[in-house]
């Protein structure tokens, strides 16, 4: 530890994000900071309400409201959530869930395909309030994640 960002730092950094899913430029931006942050708190916490630092579990919960399940068939991708919570830190403002979890049932109702990643938890739907959904979806791809954009509905479609 010589306190110099020099090339084997670089190095570490790099490796990190590589592991982390993140782009390998070898600089602590705002999301290996947050990365970092996140992985060191172990914001993900499924034993209270919490899903992580800004998002409650029920936000990811079926939107069948009940009718067809008890909310969670199954439990979201920690790693999504890890993820989609170094989205809202990157963007710096509400991100908003349109679709979480689905149960099969539902899943047929709103039109999703049949091996749908909503029936496993490894995907979400959202919209950040004010911001192109072009850019939600590129923070999202420097993430890792795999997106679809429904820009004409307004919401991207992201999974692990
Ligand atoms: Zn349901």
């Amino acid at each position: 530890m010589d306190g110099v960002d020099g090339p084997r730092t670089r190095k570490a950094v790099q490796a990190f994000q590589a592991a982390s899913g993140l782009e390998t430029d070898g600089i602590v931006g705002n999301l290996t900071e947050t990365r970092l942050f996140t992985g060191q708190l172990g914001v993900i916490a499924f034993d209270g309400d919490s899903a992580t630092a800004h998002f409650a579990r029920a936000e990811f919960a079926c939107d069948c409201n009940g009718a067809y399940c008890d909310g969670f068939p199954a439990e979201m991708n920690r790693e999504l959530l890890l993820k989609l919570e170094a989205l809202r830190n990157a963007l710096d403002t509400p991100v908003i869930i349109t679709s979480g979890v689905r149960c099969p049932t539902r899943n047929a109702e709103v039109g999703g395909v049949e091996k749908s990643q909503h029936l496993f938890g490894q995907a979400a739907d959202l919209y950040a309030p004010g911001i192109p959904i072009a850019t939600v979806a590129a923070v999202a791809e420097s993430l890792g994640l795999y997106t679809i954009l429904y820009e004409d509905r307004g919401f991207v479609h992201l999974a692990v």
